[in-house]
């Protein structure tokens, strides 16, 4: 394409975009096709001899978007949102049309600055104290993974990084039953060892009881491993349950742990005052992960990964060929010390664009209307004879199930799958599922920055629809 095509297809597909915006209600939610449906109609091989942008386009309608679920739906309750709003999708395209690898300093000053001026921005909106310091990372998974290595090496004096695990003490993770599965995974490929994570078991809330965790603590000491690295909660992927923050900080204090908070979701009810109580002893953490691009508008990927002790995760992670020196390194952050991969895209710019576009106040309103309506939808199944709470509502996820008080546990299990797939087979809605003390659980959450009462109205009285469809 030269750019005279460039501005030609451009201008058609921002119009494509504006469309599908103001249309995205009328696909089917969940994608329909079957395994294979899609690939089955990409040919084997591709051709030779260049093709015409309007050819590969119509392709793309005809071919590819009956396979889209459409996470952009403000009717799409699955998972968790990964919500995003047009300030930064514009923000994409100018990140995509610089192309900017923000490694160091000298690759792009402005992102790194940007950076630089995001993390605080963001860390005084959600409340935290000066202390705190961080960079932007690409999900979740990764900034917790961070939290390991750095808490790794800072307890081995830097060793592990220089001659392995021979001769380490056998170092163990704490979390709890209902912390995402990321902490195993990063366990696993830290070189932990799986069998060093410790699952601490939760309350009838799903949150970390910290009695259990102490004496998990003490019982390994005593069997001479070294208690090192514990994950608090501060809103779980299965029911947004809250660790007690606090105790488990002071805990951490006391056995010398390296604390972690993963806030990936609900931190982004932390702009909002009133639900700060659920950051209580967050400031006895040393790190702490939060991503913007599940429910603060950000398009994915958008992790913020904030440290007390950004000289320990650099000195865990530093590594200077001289391809990469310059002459600003001690005046700098250079962020591809951060984190694993040298390469950085440009994510400080859709904060950015984000930020300003909607302002604090009105970022504030949307979450507050967000976990008012799930808290209506909570209490109309608190009301219903036929559905059933499972778990508490402390921001906008419920979990619940249908239950009439006529079916056996099995029988209920069964019903409830086949209630939610009916559900998202109609394309209206999707939800997905969980099971909560081996109950099959269904999960309804609300992030979108343009959903409405009505969309959630709408959303119970199908769910109650389907439920008498299938004979109930
Ligand atoms: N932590 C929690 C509580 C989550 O819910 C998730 C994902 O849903 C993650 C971590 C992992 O997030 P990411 O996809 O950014 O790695």
């Amino acid at each position: 394409l030269n750019t005279q095509d460039f501005r030609k297809h451009a201008h058609v597909m921002a119009d494509w975009m504006a469309d599908y915006f103001e249309n995205v209600e009328h696909y089917p939610v969940m994608s329909q096709v079957k395994p294979g449906e899609i690939k089955s109609q990409l040919p084997g091989s591709f051709n030779e001899s260049p093709e015409k942008f309007e050819e590969i386009f119509k392709d793309f309608e005809k071919i590819i978007m009956p396979g889209i679920t459409h996470w952009e739906s403000p009717n799409f309750f699955a998972y968790f949102p990964a919500s995003k709003s047009k300030a930064s999708v514009l923000a994409e395209m100018v990140t995509a049309t610089l192309g900017v690898q923000g490694m160091v300093w000298l690759t792009s000053p402005a992102a790194t600055e940007l950076e630089d001026r995001m993390m605080e921005w963001m860390r005084d909106l959600l409340g935290l104290s000066a202390e705190w310091t961080g960079s932007i990372q690409d999900t979740a998974s990764t900034g917790t993974f961070n939290a390991l290595i750095t808490a790794r090496e800072k307890a081995s004096g830097y060793q592990i990084n220089q001659k392995g695990f021979a001769g380490m003490p056998q170092y163990r993770i704490y979390a709890s039953e209902q912390a995402h599965s990321s902490i195993d995974k990063n366990v696993k490929i830290a070189g932990f060892g799986i069998d060093n994570l410790v699952k601490i078991p939760v309350d009838k809330n799903f949150a970390m009881i910290p009695e259990k965790l102490e004496v998990a603590v003490r019982e390994d000491l005593a069997k001479g491993f070294h208690p090192l690295f514990v994950l608090g909660a501060m809103g779980t992927t299965g029911t947004t349950a809250v660790d007690p923050l606090d105790k488990i900080g002071q805990i951490a204090q006391t056995y010398n742990l390296w604390y972690h908070v993963d806030a990936a979701y609900s931190g982004a009810a932390l702009i909002v005052p009133e639900f700060r109580w659920m950051s209580k002893g967050m400031e006895m953490a040393d790190s702490m992960v939060f991503n913007p691009h599940k429910w603060l508008f950000t398009n994915f990927d958008c992790n913020l990964y904030y440290v007390k002790d950004p000289k320990a995760l650099t000195q865990a992670y530093s590594i200077t060929p001289e391809y990469l020196k310059t002459d600003t390194d001690t005046e700098v952050n250079n962020y591809r010390d951060w984190h694993i991969q040298l390469g950085r895209r440009f994510r400080a710019l859709k904060l950015w664009f984000v930020l300003r576009s909607f302002g604090a106040e009105e970022l504030r309103q949307i979450i507050r209307h967000h976990c008012e309506w799930a808290d209506w939808l909570k209490e109309e199944i608190e009301q219903s004879t036929q559905f059933e709470l499972l778990a508490p509502v402390p921001v906008n996820l419920v979990c619940f199930r249908y239950n009439d008080g006529k079916m056996s546990e099995e029988e209920l299990n069964a019903f409830n799958e086949k209630l939610m797939k009916e559900i998202n087979a109609s394309g209206k809605i999707f939800m997905t599922h969980t099971k909560l003390n081996g109950k099959y659980t269904l999960r309804w959450v609300g992030g979108h920055p343009e959903l409405t009462k009505g969309h959630v109205e709408r959303a119970w009285a199908l769910m109650k629809e389907m439920a008498a469809h299938l004979g109930r």
